[in-house]
């Protein structure tokens, strides 16, 4: 009999990665969102049924979570009551990027009930959650996580097993303060140089192909910061999330991160001085170059 997965959270990434887990015919898929058009809509579309968790849940080998936070797994599996309702040996496969030091303590309740888990958070945005090539860090014992990786092979081209229950979510938060510190570097570069009068699309194919490039200069930067879309589909809320997570684990290992602790400030007043509901992270290098009285898009503009 198949795996029968319950997939919760159907927004920017897990709409497309429930697609593709049903187009790959490795499981019974039934999903839910708050949002109940969401579920519909992948219902519609691909082999999977809409469901409720409350019912659905009890009879689900797998209850796969990609919601925007450790809150409201929590919500789900406290609150909802849902860690409560799965049989012993199935597995919660939490494939946000949640707190570890959550998951660490919903992970110890799970094994009090015989319930597996496994954190397994992504990173590729929205293009590679589309096209099915993820990179997928997986945290939790190897036999939890050896049983859900078809699934994972379904969503991502890339699939680490980390460490124990947890460790997956670290490093995805550790990750993203990286790729934070990435895309606060190249603004700044990209800002000073455009008031000296460089052209800022010269300035990034001489940086792509120089030893200053990273992945924010190298797919980021020309489709949403010099196009001035700003809609790469992660959201700035989300980041700040992550980049709270990633310097409470530095503070929790006494790790002096001064450097990162100026980009999670940046990031965090860039959060508060953005009025659009949703914004993107991109807005970041936007709020960056504004405090310098620079438009990275209208000069890019302006050059050509
Ligand atoms: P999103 O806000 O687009 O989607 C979250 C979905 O969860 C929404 O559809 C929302 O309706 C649903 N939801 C919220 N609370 C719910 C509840 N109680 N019950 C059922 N459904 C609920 O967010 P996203 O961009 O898809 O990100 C999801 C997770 O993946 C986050 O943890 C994020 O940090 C992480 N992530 C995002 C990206 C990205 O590029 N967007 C990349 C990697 C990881």
């Amino acid at each position: 009999m198949a795996m029968r997965v319950l997939f919760i959270g159907l927004g920017v990434m897990g709409l497309p990665m429930a697609r593709n887990l049903a187009a790959a015919g490795v499981c019974d898929l039934v999903v839910h969102d708050v949002d109940p058009a969401r579920a519909h809509e992948v219902a519609a579309e691909v082999t999977a049924r809409a469901g409720e968790p409350a019912a659905e849940a009890g009879q689900a080998d797998v209850l796969l979570l990609m919601v925007p936070s450790s809150d409201v797994v929590e919500q789900l599996l406290l609150g909802d009551g849902l860690l409560e309702r799965l049989r012993p040996g199935s597995v919660v496969l939490d494939m946000s990027s949640s707190r570890p030091a959550s998951t660490v303590e919903l992970a110890r309740r799970a094994a009090e009930r015989g319930v597996r888990y496994v954190d397994a958070p992504v990173s590729g945005g929205q293009a590679k959650a589309i096209t099915g090539e993820l990179s997928i860090m997986a945290g939790g014992d190897a036999d939890p996580v050896e049983r859900v990786r078809p699934l994972l092979s379904a969503m991502g081209s890339t699939i680490h097993r980390t460490g124990p229950a947890g460790s997956g979510h670290a490093l995805k938060a550790l990750n993203n303060l990286l790729s934070a510190i990435g895309i606060a570097g190249a603004a700044e570069v990209l800002t000073a140089g455009t008031k000296f009068g460089l052209d800022p699309k010269v300035m990034l194919d001489v940086i792509n192909s120089s030893t200053g490039r990273n992945q924010a200069t190298q797919v980021k930067f020309e489709p949403y910061v010099l196009s001035g879309t700003f809609d790469s589909g992660f959201a700035l809320s989300l980041m700040v999330k992550d980049l709270r997570t990633a310097l409470q684990i530095a503070d929790d290992t006494g790790t002096p991160t001064p450097v990162a602790r100026t980009v999670v400030d940046a990031a965090a007043r860039a959060l508060q001085a953005t009025p659009e509901p949703g914004a993107d992270h991109t807005v970041l290098a936007r709020w960056i170059a504004a405090n310098a009285g620079v438009d990275l898009a209208a000069a890019t503009r302006e050059h050509t």
